[in-house]
């Protein structure tokens, strides 16, 4: 569409530097104790590929398909997994890698889904945060940005399929 813009919101140069410090302090806070980490799909595939190697040490990559969005820039409240772990997660420290916590319905679901697998620990690392539109009481350990209530592409988000190899996060307009 001829209309459509897109703003820079967050540039590589910053999403490098603050995934090199999230990276750096996960890495502290677990010692030297392996991390499972779990992508949700497919949101978080070019954030978790950068945070996996900023984060270092013993690392297992998991992924888990979900989908709340349904191609518009609003979420339906319906979540709905796609793809599940190919592995148990059993007795595991557990990292969810997320792009963005909105209504936090997601990231619920995911949690409470996740938790009754018996996993040593569960926490979660969302890039965005879109505080105030949640839903549910929900929070992520660790958070790259905090953004406004706007709609976001690139590095991984996507509208349709579209944008997700954008190298920088970009506010959408139609
Ligand atoms: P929640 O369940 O927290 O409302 O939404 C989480 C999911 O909605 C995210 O994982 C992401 O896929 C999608 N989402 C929420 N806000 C945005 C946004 O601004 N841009 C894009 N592309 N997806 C979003």
């Amino acid at each position: 569409m001829a209309s459509e813009t897109l703003r820079v919101l967050i540039p590589e140069d910053r999403l490098q530097a603050r995934i090199r410090e999230l990276g750096r302090q996960i890495r502290q806070d677990y010692g030297d104790a392996p991390i499972t980490c779990i992508g949700v799909l497919k949101g978080s595939f070019i954030f978790m590929a950068d945070l996996v190697r900023a984060i270092g040490g013993d690392i297992r990559c998991e992924f888990l398909g979900v989908s709340s969005y349904h191609g518009g820039t609003r979420s339906t409240g319906v979540v709905r997994i796609t793809e599940d772990l190919n592995n148990p997660i059993e007795g595991q420290h557990c990292l969810i890698i997320e792009d963005i916590v909105d209504t936090g319905l997601t990231l619920d679901y995911l949690l409470r889904t996740l938790e009754v697998r018996g996993p040593s620990s569960i926490k979660v690392c969302a890039l965005l945060d879109k505080a105030p539109r949640r839903e549910v009481d929900v929070k992520a350990d660790y958070v790259g940005f905090s953004i406004p209530d706007e709609f976001v592409v690139g590095f991984g988000l996507d509208l349709g399929e579209r944008f997700r190899n954008l190298p920088h996060v970009a506010v959408y307009t139609p």
